[in-house]
């Protein structure tokens, strides 16, 4: 991990040691059984991390190239989706749709907010949907939907599930094949403590099927393509071989600490982050029922600019953490805990970011908030 600067904010986040040191082995030829055999043993590894008994495949580009995969491979023009805007990455997902022809119904959800689930199932009720696009955890707001309920609803009406979740998996449980997800994906450098460069795609059956039919044009992010070359070890194009050399050394870390205990850690971060800013008398920014374990969003103080905040925590602690975005800027801010962190990490976080809300005018007391903090994630 680099000791200089602690990265929390809600990705990239910070690289273990045995991670970068895999990543910094000579590089592989991508051709060869070496590389085959890493390949497998990262799907089977990604498998278990995405609960499905499909294949996951493992793409060079950033997460949105995952979510373009996905909606490109399974959305023809012309055909009606649903898409929540609660968030930046929502409303991602419904313009990459839209950019590609489809007819796209939004649903409007106030950013901080889950969407309803009588929300969804009012317009799938109304006129026939093909697929409903949503996004697991909203990192622009700290909002983890209920995904379960969301993807039974759309099911009931006949509906592909196209699920972003770039910043949740590896921190908050998915059950892909129990829940029915038609097309999951992920991105490397959020818990799966990776550099960026990587997407995750899993899909189910059903989605492979609409895959083998596709209408709209992609060439780069051709899944069926993708699929026969993994069949033989390998990926269609040259892919970023050193990332998928670190995402071995990773899966192997998440897989050793066991993904239970994962979770378990990313929910004591989640509960002692949000209990240490109330503790501060800071108003939580996403409804307490659906906030994030991997991010927490927080309301910057009255007189305060959450980008003072930032940037003086930035200048004096050497700790990241992220402002909010579009019109959040300013307002709010964003603690990043996925992949990577501890009961200290998260712990110093705490502590400076009240240190330096104290010295930007808050009247706080850092030292008990990182009590707070700490009691909270032993709890
Ligand atoms: N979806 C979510 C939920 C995200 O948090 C992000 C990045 O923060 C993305 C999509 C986009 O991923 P990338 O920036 O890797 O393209």
């Amino acid at each position: 991990m680099n000791d200089d600067v602690l990265l929390m904010i809600p990705g990239p986040t910070n690289v273990p040691t045995a991670v970068l040191e895999a990543i910094g082995q000579p590089t592989m030829y991508h051709r060869g059984p070496e590389f085959s055999a890493l390949l497998d043993k990262c799907n089977r590894g990604l498998r278990t991390v995405f609960q499905t008994s499909q294949d996951v495949l493992i793409l060079s580009s950033s997460g949105t190239g995952g979510v373009e995969a996905a909606i490109t491979n399974l959305v023809n023009p012309d055909d009606r989706v649903l898409a929540i805007r609660g968030g930046k990455f929502g409303e991602r997902m419904g313009e990459i749709a839209e950019r590609y022809g489809a007819l796209v119904t939004w649903v409007e959800v106030a950013p901080g907010k889950a969407a309803e689930p009588h929300q969804i199932a009012d317009l799938l009720a109304r006129r026939p949907f093909k697929a409903v696009l949503f996004v697991q955890n909203e990192t622009s707001t700290g909002v983890t939907q209920n995904v379960a309920t969301l993807a039974k609803i759309a099911h009931d009406y006949r509906c592909v599930t196209i699920l972003d979740c770039v910043s949740g998996m590896g921190g908050i449980p998915v059950k892909t094949d129990e829940w029915g997800i038609d097309a999951v994906v992920s991105g490397s450098q959020k818990a799966f403590m990776l550099p960026p460069g990587l997407a995750f795609v899993s899909l189910s059956e059903r989605a492979w099927e609409l895959a083998r039919t596709r209408k709209t044009p992609t060439y780069y992010f051709d899944l069926i393509e993708a699929r026969k070359s993994l069949e033989k070890g390998q990926t269609p194009w040259t892919p970023a071989v050193n990332l998928i050399q670190g995402l071995g050394a990773s899966l192997d870390l998440m897989l050793a600490e066991g993904m239970d205990h994962v979770y378990a850690r990313h929910a004591a971060a989640g509960r002692a982050v949000r209990r240490a800013m109330q503790s501060l008398g800071l108003r939580l920014f996403a409804d307490p029922a659906y906030a994030s374990n991997v991010v927490t969003s927080v309301h910057a103080p009255e007189g305060i600019s959450s980008t003072s905040l930032v940037k003086q925590l930035a200048d004096d602690a050497h700790i990241i953490i992220s402002n909010g975005q579009g019109e959040l800027k300013g307002r709010i801010f964003r603690i990043g805990h996925m992949g990577a962190f501890d009961e200290e990490t998260i712990t110093r976080t705490v502590e400076a970011v009240a240190r330096t809300l104290a010295l930007l005018g808050h009247a706080c007391d850092p030292t008990a908030a990182a009590t707070t903090c700490m009691e909270a994630y032993r709890q």
